[in-house]
């Protein structure tokens, strides 16, 4: 299969052909000057990485209701809060139904990995671990410990089955808690991360100390704040959606201007959907209408490199032969091709028969 029309990726946009053969790219190059001769099927469209949904807490698909109309520190707080009260009335084959129909959704949507907050502790992340069974989607679960303070034996049995550590908040968590938990995910080379500054504004002070490998929204963050993440060189994952529920939108055109590291998530899975094209187009659109716009280029890159980076497989957001990325082919037209996948992307538009398509396990 010939597709013609650009390529968008870790080296930007660009016009150029993609040859596939066998459901492996084996040629890109300008347009015009593939080998093919006219033999190959022609498709006109936009050949991408496969995109990552950076935060999401799939366990909570278990609910099924609309959320009561509460501010959401009372919602998600732990242990008491609707959320935490839901999780612990489901039962455990609930929870793993909604959190593999979740991960089947992101499949079909061309989701290649996700980057879940697991809560419950160890038995939380080992159900998870279950219903992702066989699904060809990278899960990073970044677990937490329900022991406070932090029992260094639970904490020890929960990093060796996850990814890492994510937790609430420097405001719900001990600073000592903070320090044992960072110490233990970075001695075994695993990954520390937290929510901040989502309903009230948080002291960088604070949250950045331990220094956490990922922070979670900084809807709240005042402009001097953001400088402090980006000069602390930590990454930051924002959730418009889910902050717009609760009336709050995270500064993107700032955090843009600032040259921040932003990557895209869908949050708590009882509130949105995790469709990563729903939120790169709401992220859009919202920054158009409060007049703070950011670049369609810069929510292309949170969710096609960014993430990638933060994983350590930057190559994986490279469209070239021999790369370990899984293209996407996608319908749309070839202008300005960060614009259309910012704000016209379903997965109705992806080219059946593209490689991820065909691919079964995650190597
Ligand atoms: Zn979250």
């Amino acid at each position: 299969m010939l597709v013609e029309g650009a390529i968008l990726d870790i080296d930007g946009p660009r016009p150029a052909y993609s040859r596939f053969r066998n459901g492996r790219l084996v040629e890109t190059g300008a347009l015009g000057t593939d080998s093919t001769r006219g033999r190959d099927r022609k498709v006109r469209g936009i050949v991408i990485p496969s995109p990552v949904n950076s935060h999401t807490h799939l366990g909570d698909a278990v609910s099924v209701r609309e959320p009561p109309h509460e501010p959401v520190s009372r919602l998600v707080k732990p242990p008491h809060g609707y959320k935490f009260r839901l999780l612990a009335e489901s039962s455990d084959a609930a929870k793993r139904r909604a959190i593999r129909s979740s991960l089947q959704r992101m499949v079909r949507e061309g989701i290649a990995a996700t980057v879940d907050f697991r809560e419950e502790g160890r038995p939380g992340v080992e159900l998870f671990r279950r219903a992702a069974q066989k699904i060809p989607l990278r899960t990073v679960i970044l677990g937490r410990p329900t022991a406070r303070p932090v029992d260094p034996v639970e904490l020890a049995r929960i990093l060796s089955i996850t990814d890492g550590i994510g937790l609430s908040s420097a405001r719900d968590e001990a600073k000592g808690d903070r320090e044992v938990i960072a110490r233990a995910c970075h001695r075994v080379g695993k990954r520390y991360a937290l929510h901040a500054s989502e309903a009230v504004r948080e002291r960088p002070e604070d949250f950045l100390d331990p220094r956490p490998d990922l922070v979670v929204h900084l809807a709240k963050a005042s402009t001097d704040d953001l400088r402090t993440v980006r000069d602390a060189d930590v990454s930051v994952v924002v959730c418009p959606r889910s902050n717009a529920l609760f009336g709050r939108q995270p500064d993107l055109a700032t955090m843009e201007r600032l040259g921040l590291q932003v990557l895209l998530g869908t949050d708590n899975a009882m509130f949105h959907a995790p469709s990563i094209w729903r939120e790169l187009e709401f992220a859009y659109v919202s920054t158009r209408l409060r007049r703070r716009p950011v670049s369609a280029a810069f929510l292309a890159r949170s969710v096609l490199v960014e993430p990638w980076r933060w994983l350590g497989n930057p190559e994986r957001a490279r469209i070239a032969p021999g790369t370990p990325a899984r293209p996407l082919i996608l319908r749309l037209p070839p202008q300005d091709p960060a614009y259309q996948v910012v704000t016209r992307m379903t997965e109705h538009l992806i080219v059946r028969g593209s490689p991820r398509d065909t691919a079964s396990s995650e190597e």
